[in-house]
């Protein structure tokens, strides 16, 4: 079964066996009762929004959520039904919003009144919105002293229904910070507290990423945000050990070249040979996600089981290897990496980390369900 019409020879392969197991692993993690939101935003992590939220569905998670709501809207016109929380939702984009049956977090008072104009404007009833606290990220969310003011609004507001209420952890991943997690954890506990008290309708109450549901039990409450454990990435080597890989980045060769001692190869002559090199040039760049931090020997790739360094700059839509007495030929398979250690070894030779390579392989590598 193969999903987008791309023929192009550099692709993304997705195991969706490899998805559906490692969210069968996270929900032997958790409570029974705790519900599962899926974390599909940024094309699901690089890999394929709709196709992979198309099983997501198919292994009944309670929600999904997207950053923005552009990327809500397509996953509705492939047919996705499941509840979708738009993590961060732009006031102009409220009428499309609301026509795609997609729901808001509301982080600020800006926000949240924008959306209370709308929704008397447009007679909604009940529509279902979430709150964010800034419990300690700093980044999107109202502080806790504002807990009565929001009970208040939502009180007075019968427009809207407050459908969730949720924080996120700044360091859930790194035990060294643990002290500043638990604060964070004792503050959103007092969040759910008066909050809770405050209706008579249930309200979902969410704070943990991946990380935090590994690291945190305590942090699970009604939901939790699964977003790269998904995709095969724990927070340990040995948690990743546990999750199966999803997807791999495969190539051909496009050319072989041989070139000669003193002769140089790519662009501002980065590579010069000292000996005869055989080269071999490949269809993806950094165009494609593949950093110009790997260049020069930083990253490599595996032509026939073997390891073959990138040598000169990365081109845009182009890398050149070392091929030298490795036995391969034109439109040979190339593997850019295909298990987690691949990726986390590209990460760490190019400075991030795992997130940023998936996210950052481009639209115009081609996806294909194997
Ligand atoms: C991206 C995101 C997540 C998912 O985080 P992972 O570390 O990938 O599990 C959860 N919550 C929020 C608010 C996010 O922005």
């Amino acid at each position: 079964m193969s999903s987008i019409e791309n023929p192009h020879v550099s692709v993304l392969e997705l195991d969706m066996n490899a998805l559906a197991h490692n969210i069968s692993y996270f929900k032997n993690k958790l409570q029974s009762s705790t519900k599962l939101l899926a974390v599909v935003k940024a094309y699901a992590y690089g890999h394929d929004a709709t196709q992979v939220s198309l099983v997501l569905e198919k292994n009944k998670v309670d929600y999904l959520a997207v950053a923005y709501t552009y990327e809500g809207i397509s996953l509705r016109k492939s047919g996705i039904k499941t509840p979708i929380l738009v993590l961060h939702a732009q006031i102009q984009n409220y009428a499309l919003l609301t026509e795609h049956n997609l729901e808001p977090n509301l982080y600020s008072h800006a926000t949240l009144n924008a959306f209370i104009e709308f929704a008397n404007k447009n007679k909604l009833d009940n529509y279902p919105v979430h709150i964010k606290f800034n419990t300690g990220l700093n980044r999107l969310g109202f502080t806790p002293n504002e807990v009565p003011k929001l009970i208040k609004t939502f009180q007075e507001n019968n427009n809207l229904k407050l459908q969730s209420v949720f924080s996120h952890l700044a360091a859930s991943e790194d035990l060294n910070e643990k002290e500043f997690t638990l604060q964070q954890i004792e503050k959103f506990k007092d969040i759910k507290q008066n909050i809770s008290d405050a209706f008579s309708h249930t309200i979902d109450f969410h704070l943990s990423n991946t990380s935090g549901i590994i690291n945190f039990l305590e942090a699970e409450h009604d939901m939790v945000r699964l977003g790269i454990g998904m995709y095969g990435f724990g927070n340990t080597p040995k948690e990743t050990s546990k999750l199966k890989n999803v997807s791999s980045l495969k190539t051909i060769i496009s050319q072989i070249h041989t070139i000669s001692p003193g002769e140089s190869l790519g662009y501002n002559r980065a590579f010069i040979a000292e000996k005869e090199t055989k080269t071999a040039t490949l269809p993806i760049g950094h165009a494609d996600g593949i950093s110009r931090e790997l260049g020069n020997g930083k990253g490599s790739v595996l032509i026939n089981d073997t390891i073959c360094p990138i040598i000169g700059n990365v081109c845009m839509d182009m890398i050149m290897v070392d091929i030298t007495g490795v036995s391969c030929t034109e439109r040979d398979q190339v593997v850019i990496f295909n298990n987690q250690t691949m990726v986390n070894e590209l990460a760490k030779n190019s400075n991030t980390i795992s997130y940023e390579i998936i996210t950052g392989i481009s639209q115009r590598i081609s996806r294909k369900i194997i």
